[in-house]
């Protein structure tokens, strides 16, 4: 179990993935568990070089998902920056990500509704739109096939599930 209980770790995992790849995974589960952790540390624990902890630590504060704090050391007298994982952030960045493929669902619904889809009978190339079948006089302007209008229920069914979904997600 880490800190940080409203997001599940596969969930913060799954955005380190996304953003820092296996070596991103690593470096967040090397914070997770501790209330603060320096560069150094996670080097050492993750056995990744420092300057792509470095780098990959900036990609993720670029996405706010971590923070740091400075402080000078008292030996050195060298800056020392302290990393955190920013648990709420990680959620507003869930939220933001699960918005914009809700506007992408109903970009593509609204396509979907508004078009006429035509396709030829190989069950390989791909739909054209009315207007575009139009322009090559019905034919598959891939196998040059005549084309049939097709329903495209099943695609509109799938989509108000998916936007169904995600919004009542973003209710909860
Ligand atoms: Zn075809």
């Amino acid at each position: 179990m880490s800190l940080y209980s409203n997001v599940s770790d596969e969930t913060v995992d799954q955005i380190a993935m996304i953003i820092g790849g296996e070596e991103g995974v690593m470096i967040i589960d090397a914070i997770r568990n501790v209330k603060e952790i320096t560069v150094e540390e996670i080097a050492e624990q993750t056995e990744i070089q420092i300057n792509q902890v470095r780098k990959i630590l900036y990609r993720f504060y670029n996405h706010s998902l971590v923070t740091s704090r400075r402080f000078r050391d008292k030996e050195t007298g060298w800056f020392i920056f302290q990393w955190t994982l920013q648990q709420e952030l990680i959620e507003a960045f869930l939220t933001g990500m699960k918005q914009k493929i809700l506007r992408k669902l109903k970009a593509r619904l609204r396509h979907e509704l508004d078009h006429e889809f035509y396709r030829c009978e190989s069950g390989e190339c791909p739909r054209i739109t009315f207007e575009e079948a139009m322009d090559t006089v019905f034919n598959c302007p891939v196998c040059g096939e005549p084309t049939k209008p097709m329903n495209n229920e099943v695609y509109i069914d799938f989509l108000d599930v998916k936007i169904a979904e995600i919004e009542g997600e973003l209710e909860a």
